[in-house]
């Protein structure tokens, strides 16, 4: 572990982000440029993000399946947005057992090209419909400039491909995975989102519409979280997905697809953390809680490590994801590294704890001796699932709140300039392309969503060009 010091987050954000990835032991990078290798601390936090979506995907009928990672380069030519889009940051083989390949193969930035082309062959009447199938997988995108977990060659997540026999069907199917998306995010993660349509300019390559869920870094930028696409009829179309409808008549199915990827883990790191370090969402931790007994000779290790080996057992038994930590190191070590690494809950416990029938419980969101109680040995369990979930609650209530305090609604430019500096700017948008780019030209603010929630339903003037508006959209600067 590198002994870099963590800088505070009003001092350098970005070096703070920096630092938590590694002293938290979360991810490194990988030897070719760009890329990132997740360690095991990191990972488990994914298993953890994955098992939360997993379970959601399949409540709502949804199957797992593996695509393959390399594509033939002309399948990405066949929907002439998506190739536009994805074409500058494609990585293609061309050798392959040291002979140059006759067609050149691309290494999947996404799989909608290869679920055309299987889709094509599966479907084939109204009874095949739908066809609700997820992928977790890696993708390789051509990224100049990259950041752990942010921004990397290479990331982890998963991609849902559906196919269905209506407009109405994919557009419904589109929408519930947003709210999925946003559930997982408040109620697993703990990090408050903006649900809502993303402008045509913001749209994913290929798409007729894109859904995300935009949620406020502790710096006040922005970060997309999760995207959902109605893709319309533009994949049935350059793949030639087609079914037979109860009358016989060849019709092209209707798609959608949708991700969520390991920049949430970002997410986490930028919503919760704070100068000590990583602070994690208690549904999501690793670890939960961290057991650190005190002791100085033989006799007290004896009694000490007993009586925390039995709170273990309470805890597992209450289904809490618990650690004994029986380095040899000091206690004030093993504080420090565990702040780092955001576990939610430590209980520490000595000779005169044992004496006593208590513990320590120091709450890793109230820093210091505020967050620190002592409680009774009996009843462990039901006190520290009490506890996690308060910390879960608070960790909630503190980003929500510090989202609303730095989201403005500026009377007019000048003020929306300031905003987007300091937070986010909820305004009167005229929707127009044009407009859209010249905001980001002058402030460097894009449009994020166009939520759903917090329209008033009348017209008004837009921020930049003055012209009539119907809708507000959340403007930021973005991750
Ligand atoms: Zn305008």
């Amino acid at each position: 572990m590198s002994e870099q010091k963590l800088p505070s987050r009003t001092e350098d954000f970005s070096e703070w982000y920096n630092t938590i990835v590694q002293r938290a032991d979360l991810a490194d990078y990988g030897p070719a440029r760009g890329t990132m290798i997740v360690k095991p601390y990191g990972w488990s936090l994914w298993e953890n993000i994955q098992a939360a979506l997993d379970k959601r995907f399949k409540a709502t009928g949804h199957v797992n399946a593996g695509f393959p990672m390399f594509i033939p380069k002309s399948f990405l030519e066949r929907e002439k947005k998506h190739v536009e889009g994805f074409s500058p940051e494609l990585a293609v083989v061309t050798i392959g057992g040291g002979e140059t390949l006759e067609e050149p193969l691309v290494v999947r930035p996404t799989s909608e090209t290869t679920i055309g082309y299987a889709y094509s062959k599966w479907i084939k009447s109204y009874r095949d419909l739908p066809v609700l199938i997820n992928l977790w997988n890696s993708v390789v995108r051509w990224e100049l400039r990259t950041r752990l977990f942010l921004r990397t060659l290479e990331f982890w997540w998963q991609e849902g491909h559906t196919a269905h026999a209506t407009y109405e069907e994919a557009e419904f199917e589109t929408r519930q995975m947003l709210d999925i998306y946003a559930d997982f995010a408040e109620n697993e993660a703990a990090v408050p989102v903006f649900k809502g349509r993303k402008s045509e300019a913001e749209r994913f390559a290929g798409a007729d519409q894109t859904y995300s869920i935009e949620a406020m870094m502790g710096d006040r930028k922005a970060l997309q979280a999760g995207t959902s696409h109605n893709l319309g009829q533009n994949f049935a179309k350059a793949f030639d997905i087609k079914y037979q409808d109860k009358g016989n008549e060849l019709q092209y199915c209707w798609t959608t697809s949708w991700g969520l990827s390991t920049r949430f883990v970002g997410a986490i790191i930028m919503v919760h953390g704070d100068d000590q370090g990583l602070i994690l969402p208690p549904r999501l931790a690793p670890h939960q809680v961290v057991i650190v007994p005190i002791y100085k000779k033989d006799d007290e290790r004896a009694a000490v490590m007993e009586a925390a080996q039995k709170i273990q057992k309470e805890l597992i038994a209450a289904e809490v994801r618990v650690k004994v930590d029986d380095r040899d190191e000091s206690p004030g070590f093993k504080y420090h590294d565990w702040e780092m690494r955001g576990v939610p809950l430590r209980i520490e416990i000595g000779p005169k704890d044992v004496a006593k029938g208590s513990v320590a419980l120091a709450r890793r969101d109230q820093p210091g001796k505020e967050g620190k109680t002592f409680v009774s040995q009996v009843g462990i369990a039901a006190t520290v699932v009490d506890t996690l979930k308060s910390i879960q609650q608070t960790l909630y209530d503190r980003a929500l709140a510090f989202r609303e305090a730095n989201t403005y609604d500026p009377k007019d430019y000048e003020e929306f300039k300031r905003a987007v500096e300091k937070g986010f700017a909820f305004s009167y948008w005229c929707g127009e392309r044009e407009c859209e780019t010249q905001i980001k030209e002058e402030t460097k603010a894009t449009t994020r969503c166009i939520p759903f929630e917090g329209q008033s339903g009348e017209s008004g003037v837009c921020i930049r060009c003055g012209k009539p508006a119907m809708e507000k959209a959340v403007f930021a600067k973005a991750y």
